[in-house]
């Protein structure tokens, strides 16, 4: 009897041994042969300068709202329509709201959806102290170039523009028609640029097949124990929601005080909201790891390929690693407290502002349910603030050709990196065009080590010349891949 029970334990164990060795087989499958490609004939040296030139153009708002400079937008216009002389023949320009850019490029077969690229043409602004070179000089140093935008996101925008040139004057059609969105105001929420854009596609029936906009990359370092350089492309932005907390407590004496006050109740409420975050949803990073499967140390493959018997473990490794801990859940971040002014008399009120950032699949209802349950104190009352929420965008497909065509067009022109969707914590000017388009993606065709670190929006922002020139081949090939009916 004693033997039995013995073998069966031996059998289950085996049993589980064999079934997690066969999933994390499965998991680690690869990503097939790359398609051979030819690179499009590049001049680095003449990029450099084109982006160098569109630097000089400082589109950078003019107040907190996003008031754009006319004269800056100006200037970029006039040097896109003289750098590139063929787009500007061939392709339809449209101003929208006065400094946005859509372009169209007619493909031969009117009735297949179109495809959009994106860029922004607007910068943050940049205080001179502290850079290397001046960050609106322009300047080729070093094999970069420096200068604000040259990251965020003007080398994109020069990027498509350069590769559109080069297509044309080889004498290329596409069959699908291909869309640049270039919007004005995105580091500024893109309410007047993009949004309005948006608006008009929509107007005119128009349904895109796929968006291209900024974000993700080829990243080195991605996570500790992840081998070379991993490419993530953004399939869904976080949701934003802050909320208002608000106590009305006895306003008194300090002398003689209520048995509690109305910041001790606050506090309370807070406490509670800090120890009871949403859930971590482990489902947004499996699809992660599937891509970056042979990349990632053994036990994390292992782990992910059998979450059904890892969860706990990869909960206690992954929670304590903020961006890990962000990329899988809604998280809650306490950020303004107020409530009293004098040492000696108990305040009236007390109010906290906290911040949520919502992984898609929480809604705000989700958030504002869970905010009720976990304070369970109707002395506390709480509502979202005007105009500083939105709920997380949706998550678009890795499984559909569109998707395909883009992963084999990096994998063509990045040596062949693993390929990973993941969620972006920040929202872009992709957004705006939700309403016409189910397959959008963020990826910025650029390889990005830790010495790319805080220089977006930083200071000594700089792109090296060999990647701008990168990125012109990469957008080329995809126009070529997206611009047919097959997409892939
Ligand atoms: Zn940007």
């Amino acid at each position: 009897m004693l033997l039995n029970i013995l073998y069966a334990i031996l059998l289950i164990l085996l049993l589980t041994t064999v079934y997690v060795v066969v999933r994390t087989i499965l998991f680690q499958r690869g990503q097939g042969s790359v398609k051979s490609f030819t690179a499009v004939p590049v001049d680095e040296a003449e990029i450099a300068h084109h982006l160098a030139t569109a630097v000089r153009c400082p589109t950078a708002p003019l107040d907190d709202t996003g008031t754009p400079d006319p004269e800056a937008f100006r200037q970029l216009h006039q040097l896109l329509a003289e750098t590139y002389p063929l787009v500007h023949q061939q392709l339809e320009r449209e101003v929208v709201n006065g400094y946005s850019l859509l372009y169209t490029w007619h493909g031969r077969d009117p009735k297949l959806e179109p495809v959009m690229l994106m860029a922004h043409q607007d910068v943050v602004s940049a205080p001179p102290e502290g850079w290397t070179h001046p960050p609106f000089a322009g300047e080729i140093a070093d094999g970069f170039i420096w200068g604000r935008g040259t990251l965020d996101i003007k080398n994109q925008l020069i990027g498509i523009m350069e590769a559109a040139e080069i297509l044309l004057r080889q004498g290329y059609q596409p069959e699908r028609t291909i869309l640049f969105g270039l919007g004005h105001d995105e580091e500024t929420g893109g309410v007047n640029g993009c949004k309005v854009m948006g608006e008009l596609l929509k107007e005119r029936g128009i349904h895109l097949a796929g968006i291209v906009d900024e974000g993700g990359g080829i990243i080195e370092g991605m996570a500790s124990g992840v081998r070379g350089p991993v490419a993530l492309i953004g399939v869904s932005e976080k949701g934003y929601l802050t909320v208002e907390f608000t106590v009305k407590g006895t306003p008194g004496h300090s002398s003689t005080p209520p048995p509690q006050t109305a910041i001790g109740i606050l506090a309370q409420a807070i406490a509670r909201l800090e120890n009871h975050p949403l859930p971590p949803r482990l489902r947004r990073l499996r699809s992660l790891y599937h891509g970056i499967g042979r990349a990632a140390p053994l036990y994390v493959q292992v782990a992910f390929a059998n979450v059904w018997l890892f969860c706990p473990l990869l909960r206690r490794w992954l929670v304590p690693v903020p961006e890990m801990n962000a990329s899988m859940r809604t998280t809650t971040a306490v950020t303004i407290i107020q409530g009293g002014i004098e040492d000696n008399t108990v305040p009236a009120e007390a109010k906290a502002i906290v911040n949520f950032r919502l992984l898609p699949g929480d809604t705000i209802a989700d958030v504002l349910q869970h905010i009720k349950k976990v304070v369970k104190d109707e002395r506390v009352q709480f509502s979202p603030v005007p105009g500083k929420f939105n709920e997380a965008l949706p998550v678009s497909s890795h499984q559909t050709a569109v998707y395909a065509g883009l992963k084999q067009v990096i994998r063509q022109v990045f040596d062949n990196p693993p390929v990973a969707p993941f969620v972006m914590l920040g929202g872009t000017d992709c957004q705006h065009f939700v309403p016409v388009c189910d397959d959008i993606f963020r990826f910025t065709s650029l390889v990005m080590d830790e010495s790319f670190r805080g220089l977006e929006h930083g200071i000594d922002e700089r792109i090296p010349i060999a990647g701008m020139a990168r990125m012109v081949i990469f957008y080329a090939q995809l126009m070529q891949v997206w611009g047919t009916k097959e997409m892939v």
